[in-house]
């Protein structure tokens, strides 16, 4: 069977990629890159498109014609932004086609209803699948890869849910449900473990082929579980991914803001939020100002104390919204300082 798949090896809290060039990664840190953001999603269309597209679609199902289609998933699937998921995605396809090709004809054709059934219950991607074109043949693997690789993104986001402390009711009980589910073992795939003789030093080494995201994921789990760096979720309200970190007080992340692409999570929000602090300390002064003239007004007339408290009460009622509206945006600061001057002595007002 051949073994396709994102390359590494691990050792005390950090993975590192197997390619050209070797890269490190912290533990963790390859799942938040690869779960989240729109990778994923791009590679499985360029996935979904190459089918559709194969030249061979309509061919009779053989060995060769299974050989050559490995061929050409592999080398159109050339998404080059992030290799990794480049490398998963690809191990994830060549697995599950080379799972169906080592079928018999009896298992095949039992097996085949049964993926019916699945695709129509939990609606798939294709139902026009089978064992006689190679079109149906990579139509059948990509419903497989596609739910490996939506048990992967699950698995992620409910586990980092619950080990950020950040999880609310509805993840917890999807984390319970996966977590039970995965003790049964078959339903990961595994991970091939190839081993390496290093002539310079006389010793030998290990590395993994992890094909399948959701061992991808199970791998990571494993490891974060007993490492000082820990899952946690952003503090940027408009963000909130995964990210991971030794320090406690780690609150943003590493990846683009939401609000500014062109900076992160952690240069930009810290700044924003105390800009925010400011500007609300600011509206407070102002309000506050607003409500001493008045009070120095009904000392200065006290006829007139009704229609005074009057203007009092209204600031104290609608000042805390009228000051979120500038925060927020949605008022012009002269508009609300014209507001704040409205609430006068009677003949004051010209
Ligand atoms: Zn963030």
């Amino acid at each position: 069977m051949r073994v396709n798949g994102l390359t590494l090896t691990y050792k005390n809290g950090v993975n590192t990629v197997l390619a050209k060039n070797r890269t490190n990664f912290q533990v963790g840190d390859l799942l938040c890159q690869i779960f989240q953001g729109q990778t994923l999603y791009n590679i499985s269309d360029i996935v979904r498109n190459c089918i559709g597209m194969c030249p061979m679609r309509d061919n009779t199902l053989t060995q060769n014609e299974i050989e050559e289609a490995e061929r050409y998933i592999l080398k159109l699937l050339l998404y080059d932004d992030f290799f990794p998921a480049q490398r998963l995605a690809q191990g994830s396809f060549i697995r599950c086609m080379e799972e169906y090709r080592a079928l018999d004809s009896s298992t095949a054709s039992r097996l085949l209803i049964q993926e019916k059934e699945r695709a129509m219950i939990n609606d798939l991607p294709f139902d026009n699948i089978g064992f006689s074109t190679v079109g149906e043949f990579l139509r059948l693997c990509y419903n497989n890869y596609y739910i490996d690789l939506i048990s992967g993104i699950n698995l992620f986001t409910a586990t980092s849910a619950v080990w950020s402390g950040t999880a609310i009711e509805k993840e917890q009980a999807h984390y319970d449900e996966l977590c039970a589910a995965l003790h049964d073992s078959s339903v990961v795939p595994g991970i091939v473990m190839q081993t390496s003789y290093d002539a310079s030093t006389g010793t030998f080494g290990c590395s993994f082929v992890i094909s399948s995201f959701l061992a991808m994921a199970v791998f990571e789990f494993s490891h974060l579980a007993e490492s000082a760096t820990k899952i946690r979720r952003c503090q940027n309200p408009e963000c909130r991914k995964f990210f991971t970190a030794k320090r406690s007080s780690a609150k943003y992340c590493g990846f683009p803001a939401p609000q500014c692409p062109g900076r992160t999570c952690n240069d930009y929000y810290p700044q924003f939020v105390y800009r925010e602090k400011v500007r609300a300390s600011e509206l407070d002064h102002l309000i506050k100002n607003a409500k001493g003239r008045l009070y120095n007004a009904r000392r200065r007339h006290p006829k007139q104390v009704e229609g005074i408290d009057k203007q009092l009460s209204d600031l104290t009622i609608y000042a805390p919204n009228k000051k979120q509206q500038v925060l927020d945006g949605a008022l012009p600061m002269t508009d609300f300082r014209k507001w704040l001057d409205s609430h006068k002595l009677e003949e004051e007002i010209e």
